[in-house]
This record gives structure tokens, sequence and C-alpha cells, in this order.
């Protein structure tokens, strides 16, 4: 089974001048799957000519505004389009933010009295979240926003963060990292990956190429670039060759890896 992974946005928490922020569309057959929905994914589906309806459902790894923010315009952009079919959209959110995400699109007009199909809200939780068609969709826990605000006695805010594991109905795996904390976030997911979605901003290019070393990881695509190494793509080239070994690819906004 052919699996298209489009790469809408490419860059880590800020826009550069080549790159908009994370988002990426896995299309299998018939279905398309949003890793995260950071700003414009609409209008990069629409300029790469990806049929936006086609979306069953949108995985947020968490809250951080390069994640999440273009996700009342894809609703939007949905709904006008006048295409959807009333195919309901499920948003899998971190628990914390479901409601409060519902009274955000409400401000929006973007609500079930308004809308053509049903917003599915659901809260990840750790472990096998969907089974859509044979391909299941899992949630691994990581440090991201813990690691961050671990010294902030002066906030509460919720800390929830997640990596995504993919497995296709022939078995092959895709690990989507979202933003971590640390490489050994990793440690359980990342063996036996056939195609692994790497973040390149909390962790150093060397840093996540020695850790993956020792581990059984097929192709390794990198995605939310830090602006350090936008166009220093040579550069993190250069050390997979010396540390790792074997090629990676540093992701780019608007290209298709078929896999
Ligand atoms: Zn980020």
């Amino acid at each position: 089974m052919e699996v298209k992974i489009h790469l809408l946005g490419t860059a880590s928490g800020i826009p550069t001048w080549n790159r908009y922020t994370e988002s990426v569309a896995i299309e299998v057959g018939e279905n398309i799957y949003l890793m995260d929905a950071g700003e414009p994914c609409s209008a990069s589906m629409v300029r790469m000519g990806i049929n936006y309806n086609k979306i069953r459902a949108v995985f947020i790894s968490h809250m951080d505004a390069d994640h999440f923010a273009g996700l009342p315009m894809l609703i939007q952009t949905m709904e006008l389009s006048g295409k959807r079919g009333g195919v309901p959209l499920k948003i899998f959110l971190p628990p914390q933010a479901c409601e409060k995400t519902r009274g955000y699109l409400r401000m929006m007009y973007l609500m079930d009295e308004t809308l053509s199909f049903k917003l599915e809200m659901i809260p990840v939780k750790s472990g096998l979240m969907l089974e859509d068609d044979s391909i299941c969709f899992s949630a691994h826990p990581n440090t991201h926003i813990k690691r961050r605000y671990q010294s902030r006695s002066d906030i509460s805010v919720p800390t929830d963060s997640f990596s995504y594991s993919v497995t296709m109905p022939d078995k092959r795996r895709i690990v989507y990292t979202g933003d971590i904390g640390d490489v050994h976030d990793l440690d359980a997911l990342v063996d036996g990956t056939d195609l692994l979605l790497a973040e390149l901003a909390h962790v150093e290019p060397q840093d996540l190429l020695a850790y993956l070393a020792g581990k059984k990881v097929g192709k390794i695509v990198c995605l939310h670039i830090h602006p350090v190494w936008n166009d220093r793509e040579k550069d993190i080239l250069a050390l997979s060759k010396q540390i790792f070994g074997k090629e990676i690819v540093i992701g780019q906004d608007g290209i298709k890896i078929v896999f």
C-alpha cells in the first residue's frame, strides 16, 4: 500500500522565508490524516492540490500555536468548500484543550449549529487512540512542555505533549515525534520504525543522529527545523554521513515523500 507524506510546514516556532509552521498530511488510499495543524496548513494543501476534505482526523501533538493555529482556518475552508459531505472531523487534542477549543472555535462561528459536519473533539490518552481502515494511531506522552515549565512555579498550565505512532495495514510503522523534551522521550518508540518524522528544534542534529545511530530505524525525515539550521541543510547532511553513516532527508515545505 502506497503512503504519501505531504510536508505542509517544516518550520519550528516561527515561520522562515521558506518554511511554514508544523503540519504533515499522511495520505493512505482515500484517507488523509493530519499531524499537527500549524498555519497555513489549509492554504498549503490548496497550493499542493491536496483534497483537504479527505482528512478524517487531525492529531494535535500539543497546544503551542505553531502546531495548532491553522485549525480554525482548516475547518472554515472545509465548510465553505461545500464538499465535505457531512463527514465528521475527528480532532485529537490534549485533554484539557478539548472544551476550550470548542469555545475558541465558537468565537469564529465554527460550531455544531453552523457547520455541515460534526467536530469530534477527542482527548488524547496514552496508547491506542484510533483504528481507521486498519490504520492504527497511538499516542505516547513526552516531556516537551513539562521541561519548559518545570522551573516556573508561578504559573500553572497543562503540560500534555505527545508523539504519535502510526501503523499501516501492512504493519509498516511511521513515528511522528511532534516536539520532544529530550531524545530519550523516543526510547520506547523508535526501534523498528520504518519512517521517522523527527523534529529538529529541541535537539541538536548531532545529538539526534548519535542517538539514532544505535537504533533500528528506516528512513529519517527531519522536520520542525530550528531557524539556526534553516539554510544549513548541507551541514546537517554532512553530520548525518559522519555520525549516522547514511542519508537522511531534510524536510522542505511542499514536498511529497512516497513511502
Ligand atoms: Zn513546535
